[in-house]
């Protein structure tokens, strides 16, 4: 089965049952959940206390 690494567009063969797959390899597997990890933490940034209580008064 021929697939393309997501991480480093490596193009490469694994079995179905690869451990990093569809990765070319752990540390590309590693990178990409790196990635994902990096944007979780953008997103879900805490709130400040200004926004707290800027989000109380449009709910009065
Ligand atoms: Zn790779």
């Amino acid at each position: 089965m021929q697939l393309k690494c997501p991480t480093c567009a490596k193009e490469l063969e694994v079995a179905e049952d690869h451990p990093s797959r569809p990765f070319c390899s752990n540390r590309c597997k590693m990178a990409d959940l790196g990635k994902w990890l990096d944007g979780e933490f953008v997103i879900s940034r805490p709130m400040t206390v200004q926004e707290a209580i800027e989000s109380d008064y449009d709910d009065a």
